[in-house]
């Protein structure tokens, strides 16, 4: 999502005749963009802001726009006295701020401006900034703007506010602008993605969505995260059965194997509807991957919860598991409600013995793959060698002079570890 919001902050600053600087010490503009979903993602943002003091201090006509979820959507935010530093505080998603204020400065010459606002209404904003363009083959649209649910844990709801859907046209509209610059994979983003169009009942649904962007001639490949188990319906798994562009790969969290732990998450399913979800999914679209998300060390969780958990992982054989140590988010409910009793060391444990386990499940599933064939869409050169993705969203690499960058080719797998693996193009004949 944030990797969205700063490509359209870039795209826009372009236009007021900005461009990319690889140097800090050398740009006009700085802008920061925040996570705050953990507490270390916090520190990081803190840390870095920090460092922008003496850049400020040796440039004050540098302008320092801090952005997302450190931000939030509250006014008279306290971050203002905190850093007087900052010139613009902007939300979430929203480069308005930071562009209305150096407008308001006057530095633009009224034709650059002008222009900025005709690409605005034009392109929903979507023009990939040019360090980017004919280069992007991942592209990504967020779909769905803030949360409604509140799992208890999690402070998204907070900062990026309740849930919207964007209107199809937009997102269309961008798919089509971001498929003409040369992306030919779209992720469509949301915290709960497969609650698309549910707070605005004539919109499309997701399933209906991606049916429609499969229209864009073009755009090879079409994705989307991440899904909430309650909301992950037939229609949705029809399309991704269905519709040969969009990719068999479904990211799910799960969070926790406990049920006690997962009311106190304020989940909304069991482990056992989890389990049969991950069923249901697997037998409608052969060959699918499912990846989740796990929060080890929450509130209360004893050793023999957590071992529902392993034990559940070690069951379903998950594609990918995001992993995480809870962490107590100020505001959230867990935090004001809960005690954070689960030891710094016992949740490292948890951790360890997750990844372990995961590392030997995908070790498993990725030598499946060992001798196949499989369409590799290629997104960048890394070294010497080329990187892509199977349909799965599995890393693939292959070492060659050619330039693959955008094409969908054959590759044969001739090595896999539990990460990556390594392959060899085939001699296709025309
Ligand atoms: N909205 C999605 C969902 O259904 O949970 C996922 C998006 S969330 C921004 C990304 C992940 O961060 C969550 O799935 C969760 O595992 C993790 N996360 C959120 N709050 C957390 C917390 N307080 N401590 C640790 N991990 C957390």
């Amino acid at each position: 999502m944030n990797v969205a919001d700063s490509e359209r902050v870039s795209s826009a600053l372009e236009h007021l005749g900005y461009e990319y600087s690889p140097q800090i010490e050398k740009a006009d503009v700085i802008v920061l963009n925040t996570c705050v979903v953990r507490q270390s993602a916090e520190e990081k943002a803190y840390g870095r802001l920090t460092t922008l003091l003496p850049v400020k201090r040796a440039h004050p006509e540098v302008v320092i726009n801090l952005m997302g979820c450190l931000v939030g959507i509250k006014e008279n935010n306290p971050l203002h006295k905190r850093f007087p530093y900052v010139d613009v505080f902007s939300p979430p998603s929203d480069p308005t701020p930071l562009i209305e204020f150096l407008i308001s400065r006057g530095d633009h010459e009224q034709e650059q401006i002008e222009t900025t606002r005709r690409y605005a209404v034009m392109d929903g904003d979507l023009i990939l900034p040019n360090f980017s363009q004919g280069k992007q083959v991942i592209g990504w649209i967020p779909i769905v703007y803030g949360c409604s649910h509140a799992c208890t844990y999690c402070i998204i709801p907070y900062r990026r506010g309740i849930e919207r859907s964007r209107p199809p046209q937009e997102i269309l509209k961008e798919a089509e602008a971001l498929t003409a610059q040369g992306v030919k994979e779209i992720t469509l983003l949301g915290q709960i993605v497969d609650r698309y169009g549910k707070d605005q009942p004539e919109y499309p649904t997701l399933a209906k969505l991606m049916a429609q962007m499969s229209e864009i001639d073009g755009l090879e490949r079409i994705r989307f995260l991440t899904s909430h188990p309650n909301w992950m319906n037939d229609e949705l798994l029809e399309a991704v059965a269905e519709l040969p562009k969009v990719m068999p790969h479904i990211e799910i969290p799960n969070q926790a194997g406990d049920d006690e732990v997962l009311a106190n998450m304020k989940r909304g399913y069991t482990a056992d509807q989890y389990r049969r979800l991950v069923e249901k999914i697997r037998s409608r679209i052969p060959g699918v991957s499912i990846a989740t998300d796990i929060i080890v060390g929450f509130p209360g969780e004893t050793d023999a919860q957590f071992q529902h958990t392993y034990d559940l992982l070690a069951e379903l054989k998950l594609d990918m598991v995001h992993l995480a140590r809870y962490s107590p988010r100020k505001g959230t409910v867990s935090q004001r409600l809960l005690e954070d009793d689960v030891t710094a060391d016992e949740k490292w444990r948890r951790f360890r013995a997750v990844e372990k386990l995961q590392e030997e499940v995908q070790r498993e599933i990725y030598a499946g793959y060992q001798d196949l064939t499989v369409p590799i869409l290629f997104e960048e050169k890394a070294k010497k060698r080329w990187k892509g993705r199977t349909p799965t969203n599995k890393l693939v690499f292959v070492e060659t002079e050619q330039d693959l960058l955008g094409q969908v080719l054959p590759v044969k797998i001739t090595w896999t570890g539990p990460w990556s693996m390594r392959g060899q193009l085939v001699e296709t004949q025309t």
